[in-house]
């Protein structure tokens, strides 16, 4: 056997192949390509529609930092707009007004397991302007039935282990119905090879490990499972946390079935009442703390404090209780007391 037959195998065996089938049946996509990481997936996603310096992008403020990253790193401009209030989802109208005739992309953020209103935003933007999800936060969400992942042109979604479904390492993918789209990320993500000793396009190195498929296959089985025992316990802080006066729970739009990556409640004097959970033991969080036009990483962009005041109200107030499937009714009353009680002091 030849070396290179044995390191093909470790990079892109035929667990590969059958994890990306299996995650595409699962989005409810024609195409899934595995691919090294989530940022990469966007990135690959923007590039595979041919995006790059001279182009602008929009998308939200309130988004982990990748996405503007991958935006950034194809040489496009991220336009960035605020949120909604309730859902801290990407204001469509915002959006909408944020398109010139450069605008190749708006990149809706699936932001804290739940659908991004893609149909709305659909019904405001010109047709030539493309919709790439980012959907790292809702595997198995639904919007009106559809699965997060298919609800624009292409989607990104990452597969880090602190995800709903998450590999033993970096991994990430990207979903489309264009098989044209699909066969350029894959293309892009492979030195541009489309054979053995063949390089047509400028590419990089971007690969979902045969190691990582294996594991993922694993727990693709199990993810509706565990989607589900989020949503119970979502469903248990709201109502445990209904009579708490000055926390403010999430609001599901219309439409959507949320997978809860994360429970994103609202209190004032957040960094106050965070100091005293964590002090009490309790793993809360901030997603995100800084919005991304107030980052050092996206300063020259030049916009100042005030510039989204939607997001940078949420940053403010945002506070992610710990939730995940195997979170106990015991352990949920115990963080609510605890928070309560934070709040009242
Ligand atoms: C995690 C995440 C990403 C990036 O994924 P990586 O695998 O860490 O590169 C992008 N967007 C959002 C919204 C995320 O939560």
């Amino acid at each position: 056997m030849g070396t290179g037959a044995r390191q093909d195998g470790l990079r892109r065996g035929p667990q590969v192949a059958e994890f990306e089938a299996a995650y595409a049946r699962f989005a409810g996509v024609d195409h899934c390509v595995g691919v090294g990481n989530g940022t990469d997936a966007i990135e690959l996603a923007l590039r595979a529609l041919g995006i790059g310096p001279g182009d602008e992008c929009v998308l939200p403020a309130n988004t982990f930092i990748a996405t503007a990253e991958a935006v950034a790193r194809t040489g496009a401009t991220p336009v960035l707009v605020d949120c909604d209030l309730d859902t801290a989802l990407i204001d469509v109208e915002a959006a909408a007004a944020a398109v010139t005739t450069r605008t190749r992309a708006v990149l809706p953020v699936d932001l804290y397991g739940q659908a991004a209103p893609v149909e709305k935003l659909r019904a405001l933007i010109p047709a030539n302007v493309a919709i790439v999800e980012d959907a790292a936060q809702s595997q198995g969400a639904t919007r009106h039935g559809a699965v997060c992942g298919s609800l624009g042109d292409i989607a990104a979604t990452s597969f880090y282990p602190g995800k709903n479904l998450g590999a033993y390492g970096d991994a990430g993918a990207v979903t489309t119905f264009r098989a044209d789209l699909a066969e350029r990320v894959r293309l892009l993500g492979a030195h541009g090879s489309p054979r053995k000793y063949e390089h047509t396009v400028v590419g990089f190195n971007s690969r979902l490990d045969t190691l990582q498929a294996v594991v993922l296959s694993a727990k693709l089985r199990r993810l509706a499972d565990w989607n589900a025992a989020r949503r119970v316990a979502a469903d248990r802080y709201t109502a445990l946390l209904s009579d708490v006066p000055g926390v403010i729970t999430p609001v599901v739009a219309e439409g959507n079935v949320p997978v809860w990556h994360l429970y994103v409640v609202r209190v004032a004097d957040r960094d106050t009442v965070l100091g005293k959970l964590h002090a009490a033991g309790i793993g809360a969080g901030i997603h995100y703390p800084t919005p991304v036009h107030l980052t050092g990483a996206f300063a020259a962009l030049g916009h100042r404090a005030g510039a989204f005041p939607v997001s940078e109200l949420l940053a403010g107030e945002i506070l992610s209780l710990p939730l995940f499937p195997e979170i106990t009714p015991a352990q949920q009353e115990r963080v609510v007391a605890e928070l309560a009680e934070a709040v009242r002091a």
